[in-house]
């Protein structure tokens, strides 16, 4: 029996866990500061992760306790982070916490603000890079154009198994990927109502890089 309740939509999976609904409140609120508003982050984001690599194929190995020798695993996948910058750059450090092997590529996208597309302006993406699962991470999924274009980078590069990673979504984001990318699964905490005129998610928390890194 799984300890882990989410609610699953086809390749879309929302956390529905009492304490990450608890935590996206709080993450939520307009008056949370900065330095709580990253740890929300980070501890809401290490637990979508552990759901984003369920499926990660282990080794058997032999492991001797002070007492006898035990089978036990080791992972046997190579694990990429891609954190969109610069929003995703605090659950990429939670995630490779609790995943210290992962590599981390960081993926600079931004979004036009007239056009609302996403334009590339950081992609150091290694051509021979081994990995068998790759994560986009971006903790807002509003239009779906940046984790789209992401996608499109990674499969362009052969990674075989991508997912995306999110906090919060649009209907809008979702749809735009499903579209785009059905088989790409997304591991989200909330799927909000809707994007306003200028792209933001409502209610959503605001912006995420904003929020946590001080800036607004
Ligand atoms: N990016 C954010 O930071 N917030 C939104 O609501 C949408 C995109």
């Amino acid at each position: 029996m799984s300890h882990f309740t989410e609610r699953v939509v086809s390749q879309v999976h929302v956390a529905d866990h009492p304490l990450v609904r608890h935590r996206l409140g709080l993450l939520r609120h307009k008056q949370t500061p900065c330095p709580q508003f990253r740890s929300l982050v980070y501890e809401i984001a290490q637990y979508l992760f552990y759901e984003a690599v369920r499926d990660l194929r282990t080794q058997p190995v032999i492991i001797p306790t002070p007492l006898a020798d035990c089978p036990g695993e080791v992972i046997a996948e190579r694990v990429g982070l891609i954190p969109v910058l610069r929003a995703g750059l605090g659950m990429a450090d939670a995630m490779l916490d609790a995943m210290p092997e992962a590599a981390v590529w960081h993926l600079g996208l931004y979004r036009d603000h007239q056009t609302l597309k996403p334009v590339t302006y950081y992609n150091r993406l290694p051509a021979d890079h081994g990995l068998d699962v790759a994560l986009v991470i971006d903790p807002m999924l509003a239009t779906g154009g940046s984790a789209i274009a992401a996608v499109d980078i990674l499969k362009s590069a052969r990674v075989p198994r991508v997912k995306f990673v999110g906090l919060i979504a649009a209907p809008e984001g979702v749809s735009a990927m499903q579209s785009a990318h059905p088989d790409v699964p997304l591991y989200l905490a909330a799927i909000d109502s809707h994007l306003n005129e200028i792209g933001y998610i409502v209610p959503g928390l605001g912006d995420a890089g904003d929020r946590q890194f001080g800036t607004c």
